[in-house]
């Protein structure tokens, strides 16, 4: 598929749960949103359906994502299905990583049960080494989970694991250099993301925002000049970078800052309660659920699959006074 601007979508984000064990702000508001009553979420058997069709005209890789995508019932068994579907060659799974060391039935961990199932590479949110940092980002003391939750990832076998670390100024300035030296020891791909306006309060104000460039030229005043290497991608928007005398590359995901971040974008996102949205930075949404649950065709859900298709913008919203209507959450990262 290919839209008017000349995207080709080939990648579907599917949030399977607004729920979430951690409070992150700069994800969910402070004031506590209501979970979505459990029919207002879309059935695996839906978004199987969806995913299916999908496949047949042109969605190949899948990222599952939420909320807390292993907070979900059954997600094991569901992903097991959506990776053997026909036509989807990748299936990735974003997490916080505070699960993925939990045993699963059969399984050691959960990262055991998430590579038997077929699911090829894991991004795992980590922002700071600091145990007591990571408290007050995520308002849960979940630090140790995580560090065992990527251990557990890194002796699973998947094809890539990445790490995802939300810059915010104040926070991040001197957890850059441990983060990179950490991805370093531990074979892991890292990667830097501008904070972008999807929740609400006060971590999101001008003054938390750090620019991937001012991390990049904090890095480099320590490491050297980074290498950029416009010939590594991965199937998001990083711009990559090899640390001099390192076999080591770093990601930089300049969602606010990069004027041409939207040129190459490949996604559409099916949120949990069933809204395909063209763009996270753009308020339009289009009811897929409804259309399902009210005895859609496939050829009708490839018809409004391809109609959202056409309606999606040529870049995103963020930096025209974007106000967040839905938060992160509720959108799936
Ligand atoms: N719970 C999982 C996790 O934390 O990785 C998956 C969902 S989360 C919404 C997906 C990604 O979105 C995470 O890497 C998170 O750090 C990122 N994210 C959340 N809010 C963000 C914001 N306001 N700006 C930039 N990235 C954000
Ligand atoms: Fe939960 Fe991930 Fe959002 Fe943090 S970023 S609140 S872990 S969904």
């Amino acid at each position: 598929m290919q839209d008017k601007h000349g995207h080709r979508i080939s990648y579907l984000r599917i949030s399977i749960t607004d729920r979430c064990n951690e409070r992150c702000g700069y994800c969910m508001p402070a004031e506590l949103q209501e979970w979505l009553p459990r029919e207002g979420v879309l059935t695996y058997e839906e978004i199987l359906r969806i995913a299916d069709v999908a496949a047949g005209i042109g969605i190949t890789k899948v990222r599952v994502t939420g909320g807390e995508p292993l907070t979900r019932r059954d997600v094991i068994p569901f992903l097991e299905r959506l990776c053997s579907l026909k036509g989807i060659s990748e299936v990735g799974v974003s997490t916080n990583g505070t699960l993925l060391s939990k045993a699963a039935p059969g399984f050691i961990t959960t990262a055991d049960a998430l590579v038997a199932a077929g699911v090829r590479s894991v991004n795992i949110s980590l922002d700071t080494l600091d145990p007591s940092a990571y408290a007050v980002t995520t308002g849960r003391d979940y630090f140790d989970r995580v560090i065992s939750g990527i251990d557990a990832a890194r002796q699973a076998g998947f094809e890539r694991i990445k790490i995802n670390a939300v810059l915010m100024r104040g926070r991040s300035e001197e957890q850059l250099l441990p983060l990179v030296d950490f991805a370093h020891d531990n074979g892991l791909l890292l990667r830097f993301i501008e904070l972008m306006p999807v929740s609400s309060g006060d971590v999101l104000s001008e003054s938390s925002f750090l620019p991937v460039a001012e991390a990049r030229r904090c890095i480099e005043e320590n490491l050297g000049a980074l290498d950029p290497r416009a010939d590594f991608r991965t199937n998001g928007p990083a711009s990559y970078f090899s640390v001099p005398g390192r076999d080591q590359l770093l990601g930089f995901i300049g969602a606010m800052t990069n004027l041409h971040f939207c040129e190459t974008c490949n996604k559409l996102r099916l949120t949990c309660d069933g809204k395909l949205r063209p763009c996270l930075g753009s308020h339009l949404e289009f009811d897929l659920m409804k259309e399902i649950r009210s005895g859609a065709s496939d050829q009708g859900i490839i018809d409004f699959i391809e109609q959202v298709v056409e309606r999606k913008p040529m870049e995103h919203d963020f930096r025209n006074h974007y106000f967040p209507g839905r938060k992160m959450i509720a959108i799936g990262g």
